[in-house]
C-alpha cells in the first residue's frame, strides 16, 4: 500500500463511468461548465471509446421518437414503456426522456455515425421505435464528441481508473474515490457534484455460460453494479430493484432478436413447431390488463416461451430459414430477383451479428448453421439489472420542474431533475430507475440533461466539500484491504487458492453466484422463488457479506475484481429484499414467485422503493402516477 500514490483531484463536478449516458453527460456538462468558469472531471474504469454496454457495437438505435416528422408522440411512447413494464413506470422521466431523445440521435448522426435511409432519405425503422444503423463503430463516435467536448474546455478525463465508491460530507455527496488498474495510483476526487452512471450489473447470477464459455453473458461483462452500489452507499432511495430484464436471444452466444422479429417478421416455435406466443394466447388472459394490449410485454413473450419449456417442448427455435423464404419468395417467379434477395437477406442475416455480437456468427459458423436454410435456437438468457433496457432498477430520481408530478425535489425550491434523494448525486441511463426503455439513445439524452441539471446545481450550491486528511487515510486503508490481506497470509498454505484467511474474488463470484441462481430466481431453478427460498437466500447472503471482509487480491487486477463483487453483491441484496417485499408475481418471465403466483393490481400497481440508511434496509410502496391515460 505504501507504494500506492495518493492522487487528489479538485473538480466541480465529477461524471463517473464513460458510457452512453456518461458520454452525454459530458458533451452537455463541459459546455455549460466552460461557459460559467467550472471544471468537469470523467472518469471510466475503461477507456471510454470502446466501454460499456455499446462497446462491442449496435444494430439498431432503439428509441427513436421521429416527433418532428410527425411519425409518433412523447405520449405513445409513454404509453408503450408503462404497457411493457405491466404498469410500473415513472410517466415523468420516460417523457423527459422522449422529448429530448431525436436530438440526441440527430447528434449521433451528424457526428458521422451511419443510419440506414430509404430511397426518400427516411430512417429505415427495425420497428416502431427504432432505427437501423451501421453501428459497429457508434460507442467510438458518441464517445470521441464527448473526449473531445472535455478536451477543447481543457478538463480532465481519467481511463482506466476503477470507481470504488462515493465519498460523503454529511448528507451530500462530496466525491468517489477509487484506483488506477495500470498505475499504483489511489485517487480520491472531490466535486460538488457527482454523476454516478456506471451502467447495471451482470454476473450476479449465475450465468448459462459455465466451464469452457466462462463470462459469457448477453450483458457485457464490464458493468458489474457500481452505480447501484454507488447510490445505496450514499443513503440514496432505490427503485424498482426487484425489475431484473431477462432477455431471450439466440443460445449460447446471445445473438440479438430484435432485427429477426421486427424486420425479418420471423417466428419463435417450440422444438415440436408450435408457435408458444398463438398456442398458449389464452394464457394472457390472467396478465390482464398488459397481457391483451399489444406489444405484448417482453416478460409475456419470455414467460409464453418458458411454459413449453416447462412442458419439456424446448428446445425453443427462431423459424430463420422459414422468415427468409418468405421474404424473399414474392420474387419467386424471377428467379435471379430471387437468389439476389436471398443473397441480401442472408448478409442481412450475418450483418446484424457482425455489428454487434460477433461471438454469434462465429457460433452459427461452428455449429455449421445457414440461417436461410435451418432454424437457430433461442433461450431465455440469466438475470441482468439494467433499467435502461426493459428492466427498471435504479436510483428514484427528480422529475423535471415542468411536468405536473409528484416526483420533484431538489434544495429549498429549486428542482434539480434526475438529482437522486441525495444532495448533488445525479444519475442516469442504467442508473436513474423506473424508467425503461431509453436504450443507447434514451440514455445519451437522458445522460445530457442529468450533466446540465447538476452543473445548474452547482452553481446555485457552489460550496468545496470537506473532506478530511483522516477520511482520505481511511478510504485508502479500505480500497487496499484485500492486497494487505493477500500480502499477510499468502505463505500460509502452499496452494494460493485454498487459505483458511481469505477468499479470492472469483470463488466469491461464484458464491454468489450460486445463492442467487438456487435461491432468487436463476436459470437452474427456472426462475422460480418464494418466500422462504428467498429468506434462505438472505441468511446465506449475509455470511456471504461477512466473509466480503475477507477478499484477498494478489495485484491491482484481482483488487479490481474483488471490489466488482462487492458491488454485485449489493446489487444482489438489494434485489432480494425487494423481491421479498413484494407479495404477487407481476413480471412473469423475469421472475415468478411462486408462493404468490397471481398479480395483485389493488395492492401491489405501485414502485417499491428502499433505501439503505444506519445499517438498515427501509421499504415503502410509492404512488404510480399517471401524466397520460
Ligand atoms: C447486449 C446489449 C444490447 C443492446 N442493444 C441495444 C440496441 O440494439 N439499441 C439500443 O439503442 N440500445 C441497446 N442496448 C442498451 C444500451 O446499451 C444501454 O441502454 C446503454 O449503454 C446504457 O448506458 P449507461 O451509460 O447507463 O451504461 P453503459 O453504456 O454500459 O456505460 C457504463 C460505463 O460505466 C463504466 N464503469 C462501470 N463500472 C465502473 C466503475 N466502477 N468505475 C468507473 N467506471 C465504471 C463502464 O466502463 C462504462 O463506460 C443494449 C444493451 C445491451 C447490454
Amino acid at each position: 500500500m505504501e507504494n500506492w500514490e495518493t492522487v487528489v483531484v479538485e473538480t466541480d463536478l465529477l461524471i463517473c463511468g464513460g458510457g452512453m449516458s456518461a458520454c452525454g453527460a459530458a458533451v452537455e456538462a463541459a459546455y455549460w461548465a466552460k461557459k460559467n468558469g467550472l471544471k468537469v472531471t470523467l472518469v471510466d474504469k475503461a477507456v471510454p471509446t470502446r466501454s460499456g454496454a455499446v462497446a462491442m457495437g449496435l444494430s439498431a438505435i432503439n428509441e427513436y421518437i421521429g416527433y418532428s416528422k410527425g411519425e409518433n408522440t412523447c405520449e405513445d411512447y409513454i404509453r408503450y414503456v408503462r404497457q411493457d413494464l405491466m404498469g410500473i413506470a415513472r410517466d415523468d422521466l420516460v417523457f423527459n426522456i422522449a422529448r429530448h431523445v431525436d436530438s440526441s440521435v440527430h447528434l449521433f448522426e451528424k457526428w458521422g455515425l451511419p443510419i440506414w435511409t430509404d430511397e426518400n432519405g427516411k430512417y429505415v425503422r427495425e420497428g416502431r421505435w427504432q432505427v437501423m444503423i451501421n453501428g459497429e463503430s457508434y460507442k467510438v463516435i458518441v464517445a470521441e464528441a464527448a473526449l473531445n467536448a472535455m478536451n477543447e474546455a481543457g478538463f480532465e478525463v481519467y481511463e482506466r481508473v476503477f470507481i470504488c465508491g462515493p465519498i460523503m460530507d454529511g448528507d451530500r455527496v462530496a466525491g468517489a474515490f477509487g484506483f488506477s488498474t495500470r498505475e499504483n495510483k489511489f485517487y480520491v476526487f472531490k466535486a460538488k457534484a457527482v454523476c454516478a452512471q456506471m451502467g447495471g450489473a451482470v454476473h450476479v447470477f449465475r450465468p448459462r455460460s459455465v466451464g469452457e464459455g466462462l463470462g459469457r453473458s448477453w450483458y457485457p461483462p464490464f458493468n458489474s453494479g457500481s452505480t447501484a452500489y454507488f447510490t445505496i452507499q450514499a443513503g440514496a432511495e432505490m427503485t424498482c430493484q426487484e425489475i431484473r430484464f431477462i432477455p431471450v436471444r439466440f443460445k449460447d452466444a446471445y445473438g440479438p432478436v430484435g432485427a429477426w422479429f421486427l424486420l425479418f417478421k420471423s417466428r419463435a416455435t417450440s422444438a415440436e413447431g408450435g408457435e408458444y406466443m398463438a398456442v398458449r394466447k389464452d394464457e394472457l388472459n390472467n396478465w390482464a390488463p398488459y397481457g391483451l394490449v399489444k406489444p405484448i410485454p417482453a416478460n409475456l413473450r419470455n414467460y409464453l416461451g418458458m411454459l413449453d419449456t416447462d412442458a419439456g417442448l424446448g428446445p425453443l427455435y427462431m423459424e430463420t430459414a422459414e422468415a427468409i423464404q418468405k421474404l424473399a419468395d414474392e420474387y419467386k417467379d424471377d428467379p435471379k430477383a430471387f437468389k439476389k434477395k436471398m443473397k441480401v437477406l442472408e448478409s442481412e442475416a450475418w450483418e446484424d451479428f457482425l455489428d454487434m455480437t460477433v461471438s454469434q456468427a462465429i457460433l452459427w459458423a461452428a455449429h455449421n448453421i445457414y440461417p436461410e436454410q435451418k432454424r437457430s435456437e433461442i433461450a431465455a438468457c440469466e438475470p441482468y439489472f439494467i433499467g435502461s433496457h426493459s428492466g427498471g432498477s435504479g436510483a428514484w430520481v427528480s422529475g423535471p420542474e415542468d411536468l405536473d408530478t409528484p416526483y420533484k425535489w431538489g434544495v429549498g425550491d429549486k428542482v434539480y431533475g434526475n438529482m437522486t434523494t441525495v444532495k448533488g448525486l445525479f444519475t442516469a441511463g442504467d442508473g436513474s430507475g423506473a424508467s425503461s426503455h431509453k436504450f443507447s439513445s434514451g440514455s445519451h439524452a437522458e445522460g445530457r440533461w442529468a450533466g446540465k441539471q447538476a452543473i445548474r446545481f452547482i452553481l446555485d450550491n457552489n460550496e468545496a466539500p470537506n473532506i478530511s486528511d483522516d477520511m482520505i487515510a481511511e478510504l485508502k486503508e479500505k480500497c487496499f484491504a484485500p492486497m494487505k490481506r493477500f500480502e499477510e497470509f499468502k505463505g500460509f498454505t502452499t496452494d494460493p487458492n485454498i487459505n483458511p484467511n481469505y477468499i479470492r474474488p472469483m470463488q466469491f463470484m461464484f458464491r454468489l453466484q450460486k445463492i442467487m441462481d438456487e435461491y432468487a430466481g436463476g436459470v437452474s431453478a427456472a426462475f422460480k422463488t418464494s418466500k422462504a427460498l428467498l429468506e434462505r437466500g438472505l441468511e446465506l447472503l449475509d455470511m456471504l457479506k461477512e466473509d466480503a471482509e475477507k477478499l484477498a487480491a494478489e495485484n491491482a487486477y484481482e483488487l479490481e475484481r474483488c471490489w466488482e463483487n462487492v458491488h454485485r453483491m449489493w446489487q444482489a441484496e438489494a434485489h432480494v429484499r425487494t423481491m421479498l417485499f413484494r407479495e404477487e408475481t407481476r413480471w412473469p418471465g423475469y421472475y415468478f414467485r411462486a408462493d404468490t403466483p397471481k398479480m395483485d393490481e389493488d395492492n401491489w400497481r405501485v414502485f417499491v422503493n428502499c433505501t439503505y440508511k444506519d445499517g438498515e434496509w427501509v421499504f415503502e410502496k410509492k404512488e404510480v402516477h399517471h401524466l397520460v391515460d
